[in-house]
């Protein structure tokens, strides 16, 4: 159980800390809807951890540790209790890899909510319904700043951080997204956020930038995002803008193959995955998602070397000769194409020593009369 002694002082003080952090932000403050009329003595039970699997309440909830003191408090509104505490798979913790999107309170505890400090393996913290809400009063997310100073005027050690108070659909994973084009970055607390703001016209809403934060997808009109990490939040916290301060942090970034396989820069194609985790993009990764996006490549490039194309899909080159085929009804000529090579002279000189090289001149047409200039 949990008692809250609700004093006139310490109800008092939680109203003007509160309207104090609304001013600040410009937000109009309400006061009717402050939740303790009058000094009380409040009680709540802990609610069975099973049940809350299945808890279909809206409203404010408490995550409580009373042997340490220390409490985190949220609101859950577009979400239920059971979504807010069980998002994501079962095994997140033992099975997930680091930038899964499940965002469970209990069975994820993403170190990136600071409700991970209170939701520790041997600690023994119990959750509270403080207040139950329609899901429409819920969104007016004033309730969960009030309980915050309401808890912490009552002395408990509270773990939430102040900047992502009263944000509707925080999960504790906010989201850096990046400009591909201009190499600028964004920080967003939510991916609705990030949606409504870089996103305006397209239908898909928050769904539109899932498929980039859990890596099924590397990019869409003309941005790629990912999950800020834990070491991120505190400092872009108040920042939009994050340009300037992304370069702090270590440039880690993955590729992999359709297979989920790591491979290595040179030969990534338009199928491979990217898994950014930290800090910016590198030149090599902005220049292979330009490469890749669609409709960004000009079909109408062309070099005289023969047999050497342009990419459009991929920014470079390739050449295709023929090769002798054994069959049973005698010798074919089948294609054979090259890799990627960075410009049109590089393909045609490596076309023309393969062609050398695998006696096949006599099928093949050549741009150097087989006789390669010395550099
Ligand atoms: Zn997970």
């Amino acid at each position: 159980m949990f008692r809250l002694a609700a004093s006139k002082v310490l109800l008092q003080s939680a109203l003007e800390r509160s309207q104090e952090w609304h001013s600040q932000r410009g937000n109009e403050y309400h006061q009717a809807m402050f939740p303790i009329d009058s000094e009380k003595e409040m009680t709540f039970d802990a609610i069975d951890l099973e049940e809350l699997k299945s808890d279909k309440r809206n409203g404010i909830y408490f995550i409580f540790d009373n042997i340490r003191n220390i409490g985190y408090v949220g609101m859950a509104s577009s979400m239920t209790f059971s979504q807010r505490f069980y998002n994501g798979k079962k095994d997140c913790k033992d099975n997930c890899p680091s930038n899964c999107g499940c965002f469970g309170h209990i069975n994820s505890t993403p170190d990136t909510c600071r409700s991970s400090r209170v939701i520790t393996p041997d600690a023994e913290y119990r959750v509270y319904c403080l207040a139950e809400m329609d899901a429409a009063t819920a969104e007016v997310m004033q309730s969960e700043v009030d309980w915050y100073y309401i808890l912490l005027e009552a002395e408990i050690e509270m773990t939430n951080a102040v900047w992502a108070l009263g944000r509707a659909g925080y999960t504790g994973r906010p989201i850096v997204s990046c400009h591909i084009e201009s190499a600028t970055y964004q920080h967003f607390l939510t991916i609705s956020e990030a949606a409504l703001t870089l996103l305006p016209n397209h239908s898909g809403g928050a769904g539109a930038i899932g498929p980039m934060v859990s890596g099924l997808q590397n990019q869409l009109n003309g941005y790629t995002h990912r999950y800020a990490t834990k070491d991120e939040l505190e400092l872009y916290q108040g920042h939009r803008e994050i340009t300037e301060l992304i370069g702090r942090f270590p440039q880690v970034s993955e590729w992999h193959d359709n297979q989920g396989n790591p491979i290595e820069d040179r030969v990534r194609n338009m199928n491979s995955k990217m898994a950014w985790i930290s800090g910016p993009l590198n030149e090599s990764d902005l220049e292979h998602l330009k490469s890749t996006a669609r409709g960004s490549y000009d079909t109408s490039i062309k070099s005289k070397y023969k047999r050497v194309y342009w990419q459009r899909r991929y920014k470079g080159w390739k050449w295709s000769a023929y090769k002798r085929e054994f069959k049973a009804d005698g010798v074919k000529r089948r294609e054979r194409v090259s890799d990627n090579h960075p410009t049109d002279r590089a393909a045609a000189i490596d076309r023309e020593l393969w062609v050398i090289k695998n006696k096949l001149t006599d099928i093949n047409i050549s741009n150097f009369d087989w006789d390669l200039p010395p550099d």
